[in-house]
């Protein structure tokens, strides 16, 4: 990844609120699981993933974006990196906020089905 620190602009300075720890807060609205999310072109977008979109590069099909901050309201694409849905999965199972139903499902069969 590029190590070019991604500064502010007038678009995100309206919509966030810059934190002590350098998270960018989405003040914009949310979902249910707890992202940032507004409407643009069309489409309902999550916040990080629009702001990555539009200003850091173009998500390929597939990819997710993560936070490598693990704060999900954060917008600041210097804590967003692009990964597979398997990198988030592991993510999220190292973390422990995903929890695998118990069962006969592996974590990645599992989230496979649910998709
Ligand atoms: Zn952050």
């Amino acid at each position: 990844m590029e190590s070019v620190a991604f500064e502010m602009n007038p678009w995100l300075e309206d919509r966030v609120i810059v934190l002590e720890d350098g998270c960018w807060e989405w003040l914009g609205a949310t979902n249910n699981k707890g992202y940032g999310k507004l409407r643009k072109r069309g489409k309902d977008w999550l916040a990080h993933r629009y702001v990555y979109h539009t200003f850091v590069a173009r998500i390929e099909d597939g990819y997710v974006v993560r936070h490598k901050c693990n704060y999900t309201y954060c917008v600041n694409p210097n804590h967003l990196h692009t990964g597979t849905p398997q990198d988030n999965v592991h993510d999220q199972i190292e973390r422990g906020t995903l929890i695998p139903p118990k069962g006969k499902c592996k974590p990645i069969e599992w989230y496979r089905q649910r998709s």
